[in-house]
């Protein structure tokens, strides 16, 4: 009896799922090739996929790491998840902006400021109309 795991039933979203059209996959049972989806994930999710809780193939989450095969989709994660993370992983990316929490402060100061500043500019050509002082010339009129 080998390694069993249950599913935890802890949701694994991905963060972006693209298919790559640079890519393609040829399967070795006559299905016709396709493009490779890319799945991201979390670093949470990677760490829990690469110490082999998360099934690499249907992305459960598992209570025991490595079982022999995933209780969902079968798929033999004892001899095959830790090969097959490798020849797919694709490396890590940083999603989301990719400012820091102080360049943050400093964008919303300056479109605080220029928005005061277009609210005066606006209001400020209301305001001061160029004033034409015609003078009565008394007599003339
Ligand atoms: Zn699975």
């Amino acid at each position: 009896m080998g390694r069993v795991a249950k599913p935890t039933g802890r949701p694994v979203i991905p963060v972006a799922v693209d298919e790559s059209t640079d890519e393609l996959v040829f399967f070795e049972d006559g299905r016709p090739p396709r493009s490779p989806v890319r799945v991201t994930l979390t670093e949470f999710d990677m760490g829990r996929l690469r110490a082999g809780y998360i099934c690499l193939q249907c992305k459960e989450d598992l209570d025991n790491a490595f079982p022999d095969e995933c209780p969902v989709c079968h798929y033999k994660m004892a001899t095959r998840q830790a090969e097959d993370f490798a020849t797919q992983f694709k490396g890590t990316i940083h999603v989301g902006p990719s400012t820091t929490l102080e360049d943050e402060r400093e964008i919303m100061q300056e479109m605080r400021r220029r928005e005061a500043r277009e609210r005066e500019l606006h209001f400020g050509l209301d305001i001061v109309k160029p004033q034409i002082i015609v003078p009565t010339i008394r007599g003339v009129r």
